[in-house]
């Protein structure tokens, strides 16, 4: 029988001895070769081979990655935030990576730089994702003035919103002035894509009259554009019957603070039918939010939103995980169960045990 002593030296032995294209600290040796300079040096020259594996540092939960991702990132801050970014969300199969194709190819043949993104909130909740499992974009990924990166990965949403955030920074310094932020519509994630684009599109099919049926009323609200798509050959009177029940819909919601009316207008993603159209509305949308300093505003206040949930979450994760805390939880949890002692009651006790705990 093997000694303990031998079971652990055999441990450590099989971790020198991992794949060398496995071990991270390898990988990092060789990354190592490229300093945070020359990496900001060659996302500023639109490097996407950089940008890749600055977006890929960003979202590792390697803590040296990490801190690499946002030493580039500090460094490319002051070259980020001239682009528009633009929020696309939908439900499956209503034609988000159609739209997204014929959008972008769109931009990049008027020269602009596109940027794909997308938060699927699926692969956090199950294995499964929504977004990434067919094969999307061909034309466009293909496209040397576009940039599309698979969906970030991770446990929490809020997480995967932080990579997100800081993939479009990144994106921005390296050069790309048209971001598009895909999600689906479940949860939270597009109140998350709300909060960190300048523009809001909800995609939409023409049903039968019940277009308003099942419709979010937040999802509603947060949109700058509905867009009716598949709105072709005969579908068409469809896709206008719904394109006439939103706008009277949108009539009964207050007006938006960007001084923006919302707009309803009909495309066929496949046929690029409607994109001009679509193009003029984001272009019209931006130029009176920067004459009335909407645009400036709101990104003010996304960067406040940010700072405050990023705080929040990690107080609350701090707070659970002290193992005092862990240990008088339990016993408060039980004192309220037996009717001992309010909920509220118990929470101040713990609140005050924590902070009298931090002096
Ligand atoms: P997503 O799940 O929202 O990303 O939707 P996809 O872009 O994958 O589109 C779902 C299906 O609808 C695909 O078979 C597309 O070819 C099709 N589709 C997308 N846009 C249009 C359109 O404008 N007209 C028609 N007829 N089909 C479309």
């Amino acid at each position: 029988m093997r000694k303990k002593k031998n079971i652990s030296a055999l441990q450590e032995k099989e971790g020198v001895n991992e794949n060398s294209h496995l071990n991270k600290k390898f990988i990092f040796k060789k990354n190592k070769d490229f300093s945070t300079d020359q990496f900001v040096k060659e996302i500023l020259k639109g490097n996407t081979v950089f940008l890749s594996k600055a977006i890929t540092f960003i979202e590792s939960n390697n803590k040296i990655f990490f801190e690499k991702g946002q030493q580039i990132l500090q460094k490319l801050l002051p070259h980020t935030g001239k682009s528009i970014r633009i929020g696309v969300t939908g439900v499956p199969g209503v034609g988000k990576s159609t739209f997204i194709e014929s959008l972008g190819q769109y931009y990049t043949s008027f020269g602009h730089k596109v940027a794909v993104l997308a938060i699927d909130p699926s692969s956090s909740i199950s294995k499964g994702s929504i977004l990434g499992d067919k094969t999307r974009m061909e034309k466009l990924s293909k496209n040397p003035l576009a940039y599309i990166r698979p969906t970030a990965s991770g446990n929490a949403l809020g997480g995967v919103a932080r990579k997100t955030r800081e993939s479009v920074l990144l994106c921005e310094a390296a050069g790309f002035n048209k971001i598009i932020i895909e999600t689906v519509g479940v949860g939270q994630s597009e109140t998350l894509v709300h909060s960190m684009t300048d523009f809001f599109l909800l995609l939409k099919l023409a049903g039968a009259g019940d277009e308003l049926q099942g419709i979010k009323r937040g999802i509603m609200e947060m949109a700058d554009l509905i867009v009716i798509n598949k709105a072709e050959a005969d579908n068409i009177h469809a896709a206008k019957l719904a394109q006439k029940a939103f706008q009277t819909a949108l009539h009964y919601f207050p007006p938006k603070e960007s001084g923006w009316t919302p707009k309803v207008l009909l495309a066929s993603a496949l046929n690029n039918i409607g994109i001009d159209k679509i193009s003029s509305a984001i272009d019209e949308y931006t130029a009176l939010t920067k004459k009335n300093n909407f645009f400036d505003k709101k990104r003010k206040k996304q960067e406040e939103y940010w700072f405050y949930e990023t705080i929040e979450n990690e107080l609350k994760k701090r707070f659970y995980q002290n193992p005092e805390i862990k240990k008088q939880t339990q016993k408060l949890l039980e004192e309220i169960f037996s009717n001992r002692i309010s909920a509220f009651e118990a929470a101040d006790i713990l609140l005050q045990k924590a902070f009298s705990n931090e002096k």
